[in-house]
């Protein structure tokens, strides 16, 4: 508690429910009786938890967590040293608690009836399917990571391992039967209104193949429901040509994650992506991106703080605040939009320790730098955002519900909300 009051105090003008989600982000949250018992009445299926569940052999909990007061969403990591707990209030309803402190009421994902449902060769739907907020849809058209079979997996990833351990528990497909899957998404939308179907999946050497795949799946979806509000294909970035085709096809956002802006770093951390595309060839593509699919739909990423983990040859936090802010505004200026995850080391990766990870203030910091830079260069009429403190009107790159991992969509709701700040 005493550390969250330092943080409200030391960023007093940022609003308090964007501390809070930053805070959970880097240090997760407790488990306990009260959220294990809601499990069974909410969306379990979300990335995080399938990622406990699979390889942590945690048991499920609610993927994320909602404050009632201003819908800001929150992925739930678990981490039994966490300050933070939810539990039910004196009547009976559940709030976010630091240190014994009510930080607020939330609420949680109603669990969708799909979860119980399979297709008709019967597979279950809930291991081909990821829901986020409530009415997006996340599916794999790539269950597997070819840098991760050479050894070339990126360093701080968990999810390359993940999908191994699900393959060999026969949890999913290294390519999925994409008929299947369909069938799948419309089982699912029966029982959601679905607003925006993302594809994400792992990585091929090849690009134009691994592109190939992400198409043979939409055509295979769409082909069973009609088109939603909105298609997002999350990959490694793709040529030019393939984002046309998935323009074609009715795609409207990508996000190709450059994970690492540091140059002298990508080699060292992203063996694979570098020899398979290379850190100037990706960006060229996020250029390129912006030709095809305009202003506010094309967003990357970064696994924040991992450029300055204590390991020898890499960056001191100061040099990476440094670094990740040059990047932001170079980006920004070319219409790509930059956004961040809080990383926390994983116990079963790089054998990094908990304190590792740099502290909070260091993502609030880099959280106002991107929403700074965003209003600098006019780019939040591109994201739906004609005035500060609404909710998006789009679901788009900026739809806090699906983005929980991620605080930096919290900026431009929160900030004059309610005519104040926060
Ligand atoms: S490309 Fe990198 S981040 Fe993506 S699955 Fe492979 S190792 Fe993980």
């Amino acid at each position: 508690m005493q550390y969250l009051e330092k943080l409200m105090d030391q960023f007093s003008d940022t609003p308090r429910n964007i501390i809070l989600h930053a805070d959970v982000c880097r240090r997760g949250i407790k488990i306990t009786e009260d959220l294990k018992n809601a499990a069974p009445n909410t969306c379990v299926t979300g990335i995080t938890n399938k990622l406990q569940e699979t390889v942590l052999e945690q048991i499920p909990i609610p993927n994320q967590f909602i404050f009632k007061a201003d819908e800001t969403t929150v992925d739930i990591k678990i981490d039994g040293k966490s300050p933070y707990e939810i539990n039910k209030d004196g009547e009976g309803k559940y709030s976010l608690f630091c240190g014994g402190q009510n930080m607020g009421a939330v609420k949680f994902i109603k669990r969708p009836s799909y979860i119980d449902k399979q297709t008709s060769d019967g597979k279950d739907v809930a291991n081909m399917i990821m829901q986020r907020g409530p009415f997006c849809l996340l599916v794999s058209p790539l269950d597997f990571c070819a840098y991760m079979r050479k050894d070339e997996a990126c360093k701080y990833c968990l999810l390359s391992a993940a999908m191994e351990v699900a393959i060999e528990k026969k949890l999913i497909e290294a390519i999925p039967d994409y008929n299947v899957l369909a069938e799948a998404v419309s089982l699912a939308c029966e029982d959601i209104n679905l607003k925006d179907l993302k594809i994400c999946g792992g990585a091929l050497y090849n690009t134009s193949k691994e592109a190939s795949y992400y198409k043979k799946c939409i055509e295979a979806i769409l082909n069973r429901i009609d088109k939603p509000e909105e298609l997002t294909v999350f990959s490694q970035a793709f040529e030019k040509e393939d984002q046309k085709d998935l323009q074609k096809l009715g795609v409207q956002n990508v996000l190709f994650n450059l994970e690492v802006w540091n140059e002298g770093l990508w080699p060292e951390l992203l063996p694979g992506k570098t020899k398979a595309i290379g850190r100037k060839e990706w960006i060229k593509r996020l250029e390129d991106a912006v030709d095809v699919f305009g202003r506010g739909h094309v967003g990357t990423s970064f696994v924040a703080g991992f450029e300055c983990a204590p390991r020898k040859g890499f960056l001191s936090q100061d040099e990476a605040l440094k670094s990740y802010i040059e990047g932001f505004e170079f980006l920004i200026k070319r219409g790509i939009v930059p956004w961040f995850t809080v990383w926390t080391a994983s116990p079963l990766v790089g054998g990094f320790s908990e304190n590792d990870p740099p502290p909070t203030e260091f993502y609030l910091r880099l959280g106002e730098t991107v929403h700074e830079l965003l209003g600098k260069y006019g780019v939040y009429p591109d994201l739906g955002f004609n005035e500060m403190g609404v909710d998006p009107p789009t679901l788009g790159l900026y739809c806090n519900y699906c983005y929980s991992m991620s605080f930096t969509r919290d900026y431009p709701r929160l900030i004059g909300r309610n005519g104040k700040n926060g």
